[in-house]
């Protein structure tokens, strides 16, 4: 059931977001915490590094994988 514990030091409330507790996660947010080396995707829980639009190459392709392959599909087509 658990997320695990926050990955603050010395915090080891459970985890909300970002593999933060709730109250490193709002300071995260702002810009108050030591930023990971790459910025990771925005889709909930995942610490992936972003790679387009704020996410990670999977939840990218998710989200626009199929849109962006039906508009190709359709181009082609077109011409
Ligand atoms: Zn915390
Ligand atoms: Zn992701």
């Amino acid at each position: 059931m658990s997320k695990g514990t926050c990955k603050a030091p010395s915090c080891d409330k459970e985890v909300q977001a970002k593999g933060y507790c709730s109250r490193h996660y709002s300071k995260w947010r702002k810009g108050n915490m030591p930023k990971p080396r790459y910025k990771t995707c925005n889709a909930e829980n995942c610490r992936k590094p972003q790679e387009r639009r704020s996410l990670c190459s999977e939840h990218y392709a998710k989200e626009y994988g199929k849109k962006t392959e039906t508009v190709a599909a359709a181009s082609t087509a077109a011409s």
